[in-house]
């Protein structure tokens, strides 16, 4: 039983501020401690359902938040920045789940703290299908090219929500309670991992329960709709090809592949950074 685990970093418990999740700050070690556990109770309560591989992928800012010696599981760690395939890097299809953890609301979200889809400064809205997706529905194109299921997620309320159109079974652990962007109830780091580790007991359990997993459904073909704050992103994501203008700020991307869709998506949000302003 293997798994591939996408760490992010905004939906542990006791995070509210982007000093606590960038390098470089005072609070940054404190927070990557609060990281680091949450992350070793899902390994552990999915170890204990029978889970035996784990490949974590960390896809948080620089990519550099875990370090490998504190993993539990004798996990894979999968770091640094510019990886092809971004938050879903080192998935494919010998996997048996995927789980997404410490996972936050979309950009639009209400009450999710330390909103945003991929880029801030870039990103306005993602609609996969004309419905509004956070990084759980767009890092689920390649859970579902793949055919892994997606079945466990942790972050807050907002995160659990969003995450439904691509993992409707999965199993879900609240860790917070958002306030607002930057205000957060936090269940206490110990509660928090006892929660999560029960979670992700009880996903692996269902996992290997015959057909009570699927992965992620689309209808096909997909269409992924990103409106960027200013019109200038817009112009220059058409450079990529498939990309298609639909106005001053949205651009269209078409794929018959959601592995390409992916792609495509990961090259217009590296493109795109260069005119972030700031
Ligand atoms: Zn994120």
């Amino acid at each position: 039983m293997k798994l591939f685990l996408s760490t992010d970093f905004e939906g542990t418990s006791g995070i509210v501020a982007w000093e606590q999740i960038i390098e470089g700050n005072a609070e940054y070690e404190q927070g990557r401690r609060l990281l680091t556990n949450e992350v070793n109770a899902v390994i552990n309560g999915a170890l204990e359902a029978g889970a035996t591989e784990f490949v974590v992928n960390d896809s948080h800012h620089h990519m550099r938040n875990l370090h490998s010696q504190d993993l539990a599981g004798k996990a894979t760690l999968i770091t640094g920045r510019h990886k092809p395939l971004y938050m879903m890097q080192g998935l494919d299809a010998s996997f048996d789940g995927v789980c997404f953890v410490s996972y936050h609301g979309s950009i639009g979200a209400e009450g999710a703290v330390l909103s945003h889809t991929y880029n801030p400064g870039a990103i306005w809205e993602v609609r996969i299908n004309g419905e509004v997706v956070g990084e759980s529905g767009i890092n689920g194109l390649v859970a579902a090219h793949y055919a892994v299921p997606i079945i466990f997620v942790s972050g807050d309320e907002a995160t659990i929500q969003e995450a439904q159109m691509v993992a409707p079974e999965a199993e879900n652990v609240v860790v917070k309670h958002s306030l607002g962007r930057f205000a957060a109830a936090h269940i206490h780091p110990t509660v928090a991992c006892e929660l999560l580790r029960a979670g992700a007991a009880r996903a692996v359990e269902l996992a290997r329960t015959p057909d009570a997993m699927h992965p992620p459904q689309f209808k096909m073909p997909v269409s992924l709709e990103v409106t960027f704050l200013v019109a200038d992103m817009a112009e220059m994501a058409e450079w990529v090809r498939g990309v298609e203008r639909v106005s001053p700020r949205t651009v269209r991307l078409a794929s018959d592949n959601l592995l390409d869709l992916y792609r495509m998506f990961v090259t217009v949000v590296t493109l795109t950074r260069a005119l972030v302003d700031r």
